[in-house]
């Protein structure tokens, strides 16, 4: 057969509330174009992450129930340091809330300032929790390689580790699959000789898993079909000296995360710093039931036909899209694809946010809940002069949440995609009324930049530039 399906049944349904055109332009307003300010229930298809968002299993859910809510020593935990330890081989687990709690332990534990952690690129709550300890948080990300766009660039790692001195690096990390980078993956020879090459340095190696099984099967996909999902695994990470994970990934869990570490000196240093926020070693921050949904989820996340069904679905949707004449990044990664919404809307330019006008866009057109990555989120406004510093990208992503969706629901996305698409030239600039300091993407309050706002339409709260819709 070559039509793929989705591997899974449909037992629960959460119903979609259908909110109307006029209806989602009155809550845009209200929140001040920013999506991050819309209920949840105001949105029709929601691809604002992937984080925290997949559906549970008919095991998950069962397993639930299993939850042994004990303080100390719950057999939960025990369940739970198995399956980490059996996957990813280390033997000393913590659980943590979620990955950036695991990032502010192991770097509050390991990082001195003026150090340096090199990575092919950071997440930015890795990053953050690196810099709020004084070091630098490097990206060292191979340029111009297709099939795996999340490889390090090594002879630049080596060039980097001779320049300041493997002392000062005191660990040196992957991220799986390269989130910032689109969520490409990084090859299991590029990751195997950036091991090699910082065993060689003495500098311990760390990987950022979230998404761990997306770049196992992309291996698989691209380098080495002869080999399973579970077998690539294991080559990754028995290289390495421990890793970090965000489980609302790739652990199939809506909240959950781990430290895995092999040296026993350095887990229970971690622990005595996690019972200060987090709570005791064998809960970490989670209910046992948490527990019990990650322990299952890490496994279901290895399941071939569900990496392959997950490919399909991203894959589709790109590839309609692209023949749409659609500009995106390509080839996706496995949970998202990007928008280049440069390319998009090449009358605005970065000052005038086309990623977040194309991000109201697409509300307006079909309540698609997407995100902008571009100069809304990693861009500036200079305090003296005003001037807007761009990001050097202005993407929008539209992360698809493990087993929620169904390719009804993305020929849906793919049609207001292409609606929008064809109406381009009409869609107006962005301007930022107000800001936080610090992720002013979560919380600017922002409006059209189309004249008209200021007149009659906006006494109606319309914009100008949607009164035609
Ligand atoms: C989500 C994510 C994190 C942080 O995890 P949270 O669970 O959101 O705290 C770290 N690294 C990567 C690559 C991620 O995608």
């Amino acid at each position: 057969m070559k039509t793929v399906i989705e591997p899974f049944r449909t037992k629960v349904v959460e119903p979609i509330r259908f909110i109307s055109r006029q209806d989602r332009e009155g809550v845009l307003r209200k929140a001040g174009f920013n999506l991050f300010n819309l209920k949840a229930e105001d949105v029709i298809i929601d691809l604002l992450t992937d984080s925290g968002t997949s559906a549970m299993s008919t095991e998950q859910w069962a397993q639930l129930m299993r939850g042994d809510e004990s303080y100390a020593g719950c057999s939960s935990f025990f369940r739970f340091q198995e399956a980490v330890s059996s996957i990813f081989g280390f033997e000393q687990v913590i659980p943590v809330h979620q990955g950036r709690a695991g990032e502010r332990i192991l770097f509050s534990e390991l990082v001195k300032p003026g150090q340096h952690v090199l990575s092919n690129t950071h997440f930015d709550t890795t990053r953050a929790n690196i810099e709020n300890n004084g070091a630098r948080a490097v990206d060292l990300p191979e340029r111009s390689n297709r099939e795996f766009g999340g490889n390090i660039d090594l002879k630049a790692v080596v060039r980097y580790i001779d320049k300041v001195g493997s002392d000062s690096i005191p660990l040196s990390m992957i991220t799986l699959t390269n989130n910032s980078a689109g969520g490409q993956p990084a090859a299991l020879a590029n990751i195997l000789e950036y091991a090699a090459i910082l065993k060689k340095y003495g500098i311990p190696f760390f990987i950022d898993a979230a998404r761990f099984a997306e770049n196992a099967w992309l291996i698989k996909r691209r380098e080495h079909p002869e080999l399973t999902v579970m077998e690539i695994v294991r080559r990754v990470f028995e290289v390495a000296d421990g890793c970090l994970m965000s489980a609302k990934k790739d652990g199939m869990a809506n909240m959950g995360g781990f430290i895995a570490v092999r040296s026993h000196e350095l887990c229970s240093r971690l622990k005595q710093n996690l019972i200060l926020t987090e709570g005791f070693p064998t809960y970490g921050g989670l209910s046992g039931r948490d527990l019990e949904c990650i322990a299952l989820g890490l496994f279901e996340a290895m399941d071939e036909s569900y990496l392959l069904y997950r490919e399909k679905s991203t894959f589709y949707l790109a590839r309609r899209l692209l023949d749409a004449g659609v500009p995106l990044i390509d080839p996706p990664g496995l949970h998202a694809v990007y928008l280049d919404a440069g390319a998009f809307l090449p009358h605005l330019r970065p000052q005038e946010l086309p990623g977040q006008a194309l991000v109201c866009e697409l509300y307006l057109e079909a309540g698609i809940r997407s995100c902008e990555i571009g100069t809304l989120m990693f861009g500036r406004t200079e305090e003296d002069t005003g001037e807007e510093i761009a990001h050097e990208v202005e993407l929008v992503r539209l992360a698809l949440p493990r087993r929620v969706y169904s390719q009804s629901h993305y020929d849906y996305v793919i049609e207001a995609i292409v609606n929008v698409f064809e109406r381009k030239k009409d869609i107006s600039g962005m301007r930022i009324v107000w800001q936080p300091q610090f992720l002013r993407h979560f919380s600017a309050q922002m409006e059209p930049k189309s004249e008209k706002l200021h007149g009659e339409a906006a006494a109606l709260g319309l914009s100008g530039a949607y009164d035609k819709l």
